[in-house]
């Protein structure tokens, strides 16, 4: 078995691994790198021309970003996946094309993007490229799924992957049997706090500010933060922690609520009881609104919590906010996601007295505030994955900056053979 790294090799963004063993050949995921941390969007290098399979692990488009260019360049692959990653994937294709750069596909690639989706349940058998495959939640967002494939030698591939349950999800899924695994490192040379405490922290922030009669702006990524996010605040307004204030959300997180109710099916048990069993449905909750205005000032007259895109200060309507909100001390912004180096986000969290929005200078006095909520394991959990795997030889350690690799791979190296490929390197299973 052979596996090319064609993207998300020492990188975060324009994951692409082909694995290939005789005759067998397919394609795992297929992502771009975009604008929140480069100019322009960077594809998979080198990726060669007449894929026949994909199979995708979840819809963020670092993973599935590249599909509507490959069909528009007239590929015609069978893509497969769990049903809301297809969903999921429509929705942010459609929106990467309407916003993007250099954008080479259209609307009728979007569609046919979903028409070629081959739709699976978690732990379903099917065949694709020749191998066997299985489909295993992988606990970060909605219908996030490792895929694991049954030749000669049996591979598993983490894509992105959270061992905590969630509000919305199980944590992945644990003691799975492979030879190989190609495992993420985003968080590999990092350990995340609580999940409790930071709740308890974002909380606390929260109602300060309401007290004081200010805005709460939560700059979030449209699918997963955002969802998470929306319901830690719905369940703590609805038990009467949070006060009584509108819950607005804004951008693309709206579209991605809609997808995630219609696929509740893959959120923990809980999540679908409640809405099976009573009326309660925590993603029509009457604590949510949307800005009726499109300058949004209906969201600007009294003290209320915004969720809104972008994760990281670079577009999207949370610049309308910040131009607005942005000089007012009472007024609070909390990130709740990674901030890359370079972006406006950033830049706020270092603590930036002013900022850039539409070649305009926008004095900042409202208070900044930092709770991290991730959708990725840390290290000593990702060790822990690995050690639970079964079978297990060797690990190829992907979509995550160097610094982080290298240092979960001195862990992994006590008992494993570890490899950290370059963009291009073939590594043999
Ligand atoms: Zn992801
Ligand atoms: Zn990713």
């Amino acid at each position: 078995m052979k596996i090319t790294a064609y993207g998300g090799a020492r990188e975060v963004g324009r994951s692409a691994f082909l694995v290939e063993e005789g005759k067998k050949q397919i394609l795992l995921d297929c992502g771009v790198m975009l604008g929140e941390t480069v100019k322009t969007p960077q594809f998979p290098k080198g990726m060669e021309k007449g894929i026949r399979d994909i199979a995708i692990s979840h819809a963020h488009l670092d993973h599935s970003g590249y599909l509507g260019s490959i069909i528009a360049h007239g590929a015609k692959p069978a893509i497969h996946g769990i049903k809301a990653t297809r969903d999921l994937v429509g929705v942010l294709l459609a929106d990467y094309m309407r916003i993007g750069k250099d954008v080479d596909f259209g609307e009728r690639h979007v569609s046919e993007v979903a028409r070629r989706f081959c739709t699976y349940e978690f732990r379903e058998p099917f065949r694709a490229g020749g191998f066997e495959g299985r489909l295993h939640n992988a606990g970060h967002i909605l219908g996030s799924a490792m895929i694991w494939l049954g030749g000669e030698r049996k591979l598993l591939y983490s894509g992105d992957i959270s061992a905590r349950a969630t509000r919305l999800l199980d944590g992945c899924e644990k003691n799975l049997r492979a030879d190989a695994l190609v495992l993420e490192g985003t968080y590999g040379n990092e350990e995340l706090p609580g999940t409790k405490e930071t709740v308890t922290g974002l909380i606390r922030e929260i109602n300060e500010t309401i007290k004081e009669g200010g805005h709460v702006i939560i700059p979030s990524f449209a699918v997963g933060r955002g969802q998470e996010i929306l319901m830690i605040l719905e369940s703590h307004m609805k038990s009467g922690v949070i006060p009584h204030v509108k819950i607005y959300m804004d951008g693309m997180i709206r579209k991605a609520m809609k997808i995630y109710r219609q696929n509740v099916i893959y959120a923990k048990g809980e999540v679908q009881k409640r809405i099976l069993m009573s009326a309660d449905d925590p993603f029509s909750s009457k604590h949510f609104f949307v800005p009726r205005r499109r300058d949004r000032s209906d969201v600007f007259k009294e003290p209320c919590i915004i969720v809104s895109t972008s994760g990281m200060v670079t577009g999207g309507p949370i610049l309308t906010y910040l131009k607005e909100l942005g000089g007012n001390p009472k007024n609070k912004i909390i990130f709740v996601g990674y901030q890359a180096e370079g972006t406006r986000g950033r830049k706020i969290l270092d603590g930036a007295k002013e900022i850039e929005i539409d070649d305009e200078m926008v004095k900042l006095r409202l208070k900044v505030a930092e709770f991290r909520l991730s959708g990725h394991a840390g290290k000593s959990e990702l060790l822990q994955f690995a050690y639970g795997i079964k079978g297990l030889r060797k690990v190829v350690l992907v979509h995550g900056e160097e610094k982080s690799l290298m240092e979960l791979g001195e862990s992994l190296e006590k008992k494993y053979e570890v490899v950290i490929p370059k963009i291009g390197d073939e590594v043999r299973i």
